[in-house]
Order: C-alpha cells, then structure tokens, then sequence
C-alpha cells in the first residue's frame, strides 16, 4: 500500500466524534495530516464574536488531536491555493472533507474538486452538517420545501441519512513530517484591547467537549420544560447549543440519537423530545432555503420588498444596537447579545420587529449586526431568521404580525427578571411596570431611582404610531 497521506480538510465541522471525513480518512490506513485553513476572502468571513469562538475551538481541536498523536496544521490564505499547495507538499494522494452549504463555499469546493481530481488526487466528500442533504427531501411535484410544517413531516418520516453517530477515534495514524503552521495567536481572532469579550468566557466552553456537556445537560434536566418554557427568556429552558452547531463542534445527528436514546429509556416524553427535534429541524429548513437561494442573506424571497419605503436613521440604528431605545425588553435583548454572544430566541424575534417594523430599518442591518456579534451567527440560520420575521421570506411571519413589545416582555418576562439583569438601570422597578416605565407613576419612578431621559431613555419612538406608519408602508408595496 502507498504511505502518500491522506489530508483531512476540518471546516465548519471542529470535532473527533461523529465526522464523517475523518471516519473515512482512518479507513484508508494511510497517515492523516489534519489541516484548517482562515480563509476570510471567501464572502461573508466571520464576524468579531464568532472569531473569538473559532479561537478557542481550535485550541481545543488541536488540544484533543494531539492526545491522538497528530498535529492540526493552520494556514492563512485562499483555500483554493493552500490546499492544493498541501497536497504538492505533502504528495497527499487523498482528501477527504465533510460539505459546506453556504454560497461561495460550494463553488470554492467544487471547483478544487475537480482541479485535484484531474491532478489525481482522490477527494472524497461527506455530509457532516444536517440531517439530510438540501436536495434529498422533496416535495410531491419534486420541489424543494419552501413551508416548514411538511418539511419537518417528511423528515422526520425519512429519519436522518446516516444511521449511527460514529464514537470518537482513539488513534490516529498521522504523518510525523515537520510541516509549516501558523500560530493561532498571529491570526488575532481574539478583541485586542479593550476585551468585549469578557462576558462570554465564564459563559461558553467552546470546543467538542463543552457541546457534548452541554447536551448532556439539556437531556437530563432541562428538555422536559423546553416544549412549555422555551419562550420565556427569564429562564434557562433551551439548549444553547446553537454556537456549538455553528462550528460543528457537535453534529445534528448527535442530537438526534441522544434524544432519541433518552425516549427509549423512557427519561423522556416523546412530545418533549418532538418539540424539541422540530426546532432543530429548523435548521435543516434554513440551510434548504440557503442552498435554494443563494441570494437569501441578501435580497428578499418576496421580491415586492426590495421597494418597501425603509428609512435610514443612523441615531435610531445606533440606539437599537447599544440597547437604548427606551423598550427594556428590547433593551435587555441587545445588551444580552452583546454582553453574552447570544441572544433568546423569543427575544432575537422582538428586537428584529422593533427594528424592521417600529424604526423601518432595513432587516440587513440588523442581520449585519447579529453576524458580527452573534457567537452562532450562521448565514442560514440569521437570514432565514431575519427574513421571517420582515415578512418577506419562505413561510414567514405575515408582515402585518408587528410585535408590541409591551405585551411582549408582560407576557415572556412576567417578573421583569430578564430586564433587571440585563438592563440594571431598572433594577427596581416593579414587575408591573417594568416593561413600560414611562407610564408609571412619577412616585414609583423615583422610589425606583429611574430618571426618564436620564438614567434610562424615553422610548425613541411610540409603538402604536410606528405600527401605523409600518403598515402604510406595506399598503404601497401591495398596491404596487
Ligand atoms: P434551542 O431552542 O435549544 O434549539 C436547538 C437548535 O435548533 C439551535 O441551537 C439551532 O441550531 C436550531 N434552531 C432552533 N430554533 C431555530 C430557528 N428558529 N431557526 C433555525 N434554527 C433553529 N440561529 C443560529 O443558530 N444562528 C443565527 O445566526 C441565528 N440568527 C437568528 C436571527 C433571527 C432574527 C431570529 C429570529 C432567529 C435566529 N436564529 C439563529 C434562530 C434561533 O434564535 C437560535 O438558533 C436559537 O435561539 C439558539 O438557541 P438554542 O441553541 O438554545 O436553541
């Protein structure tokens, strides 16, 4: 047998367990050199948030690799030249890597593909990153699923493509030939000064030992109130897995047979579990629409949307994005996602309708904004999300669904226990009118210690008259 090396490309897939590349890649025998490539001039490169997750993620890969006897090569660049440029170095006579989604990537990898190929260089690819692949589910005329409720049906029907997690490797051939790295360091992924980065590390543990705990964790106490309590941002009932599946660090697949294990020991309810497996799923359905419209970060589906009257207000945007617009529940969403990485999704939902339809700003800045400071940001995942609540994308919210944020944060916030961490100006109000300070009565702001326009802001615009003005707007575009 040749002792040529196998390279194995890790991408958006930052684990041992459970990848399908690095299964396959042990099973040729041959030596494996394990690489990564920072390649930011592929188009939507990570933002800031997401490059402090990717730093520690590669520490703890090249961390567990190396208790596997291999050594994770880093180089930065165009991945169309360094990869090929490894291969020559190396005289690698396979590549293995699991699939990308996102547009520019496919291209990237399909074109290398077929350029190593023709060198002969056998490259075999994988699905590590979804349930099933964007084309294999199909609707009854041979479409793709552009509506959720069916999608998830005939999903859940097909079941996942693969039919076991494979468990973590316990060795790994590996070239021992000295090979060029860079240093994680000298790619400064990490905030120089000052460190905006602070509250995120007692937080995260990124990496696949921090997901597979985590998981772990949601399984055993936290799933039976997900169905009920996965709305309420005061509490903690969702899995926060979402930066975890972002990088990879843990596969889809995982998450489904854990959960599934569980039901059949009968540590859970089904419908729990459903519940559950059906947010996931969403996923799956963002990365179809992704991989169906490559334009989705960009335009929106419904196309009568690119001439809604939006506005441009620098003042209000920059309000919204510091957390000070005056609405707490909206106020203590965007100071949680900037102190935290992360955002509630009930939460992530209110703020994108105060933005897109109380300020009549358009959906990709705020779309922008969630990709530099999410911690999962994910184009699937945030443009899908964004779009869904504009009301111009695959089975969004109706447009004329506008949020109150009011009632909003009364009904998912009851106590104001969110607006109080997050927003610690309102600390002391009372949970009845925390959501609405401006109507309290001046002596309940004063034994609170809230100076309206002060200590905290008026809201920058009112609700009711902004609802009016969002739906004339959308009155001319269906007139149009
Ligand atoms: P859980 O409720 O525990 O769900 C488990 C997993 O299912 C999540 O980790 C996620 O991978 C997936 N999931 C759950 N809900 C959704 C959903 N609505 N759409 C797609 N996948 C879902 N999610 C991202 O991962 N990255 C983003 O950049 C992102 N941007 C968003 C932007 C907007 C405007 C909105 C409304 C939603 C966005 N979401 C995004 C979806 C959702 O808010 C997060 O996935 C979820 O809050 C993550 O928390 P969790 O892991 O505790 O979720």
């Amino acid at each position: 047998m040749s002792s040529r090396p196998a390279l194995l490309w890790f991408r958006q897939d930052l684990r041992l367990a459970d990848n399908p590349a690095l299964a396959a890649a042990r099973k040729t025998g041959l030596p494996v050199i394990p690489v990564y490539v920072f390649d930011d001039s592929l188009a939507h490169p990570p933002g800031a948030a997401a490059r402090w997750w990717l730093h520690h993620s590669l520490e703890a890969l090249s961390a567990e690799l190396e208790k596997l006897g291999a050594k994770l090569i880093l180089r930065r660049g165009s991945a169309a030249e360094i990869i090929p440029g490894l291969v020559e170095e190396t005289n690698a006579a396979h590549v293995f890597w699991n699939r990308r989604y996102f547009p520019g990537h496919i291209e990237t990898d399909k074109k290398l593909k077929s350029e190593l190929t023709e060198a002969g260089v056998t490259v075999e690819t994988f699905n590590g990153a979804l349930l099933r692949e964007p084309w294999e589910l199909k609707t009854g005329s041979g479409g793709p699923y552009r509506v959720f409720t069916p999608f998830w049906k005939a999903l859940k029907q097909a079941g996942p493509a693969r039919a076991d997690t494979e468990a973590n490797p316990r060795k790994l051939e590996t070239k021992k030939a000295k090979l060029k790295s860079d240093s994680l360091k000298d790619w400064a992924l990490l905030p120089q000064e000052p460190n905006w980065a602070e509250g995120f590390e007692p937080l995260w543990t990124p990496g696949e030992a921090g997901a597979r705990e985590r998981l772990r964790d949601f399984l055993n106490d936290i799933i039976q109130d997900y169905k009920d309590g996965r709305d309420r941002p005061d509490k903690d009932y969702t899995s926060r897995l979402s930066p975890h599946l972002a990088f990879g660090e843990i596969s889809p697949l995982q998450i489904w047979r854990a959960t599934q294990a569980k039901i059949s020991k009968g540590d859970i309810s089904d419908s729990a579990a459903d519940k559950f497996l059906s947010e996931l799923c969403w996923r799956e359905f963002c990365y179809c629409l992704l991989f169906y419209n490559e334009g989705l970060p960009e335009a929106p589906l419904r196309e009568e949307f690119s001439d809604y009257p939006w506005r441009d207000d620098a003042r209000e945007l920059a309000a919204w994005r510091k957390g000070e617009t005056g609405y707490p529940i909206v106020d203590a969403g965007m100071r949680q996602l900037w102190r935290t990485g992360w955002m509630h999704n009930r939460v992530r939902m209110i703020v994108a309708s105060f933005l897109i339809k109380d300020l009549l700003i358009r959906w990709q800045d705020g779309e922008a904004w969630f990709w530099d400071t999410l911690l999962d940001a994910d184009l699937a995942n945030n443009s899908s999300g964004w779009q869904w609540v504009a009301g111009c994308g695959a089975d969004a919210a109706p447009y004329f669904r506008i949020f109150n944020p009011v009632t909003q944060g009364e009904k998912f916030d009851p106590d104001g226990a969110y607006v109080r961490e997050f927003v610690p100006e309102l600390k002391e109000m009372p949970a009845k009118h925390i959501h609405a300070p401006w109507k309290a009565p001046d002596d309940v702001l004063d034994k609170a210690g809230v100076k309206l326009g002060k200590s905290y802001p008026h809201p920058i615009v009112d609700h009711a008259a902004a609802r009016k003005r969002a739906l004339e707007g959308y009155e001319k575009i269906k007139r149009a």
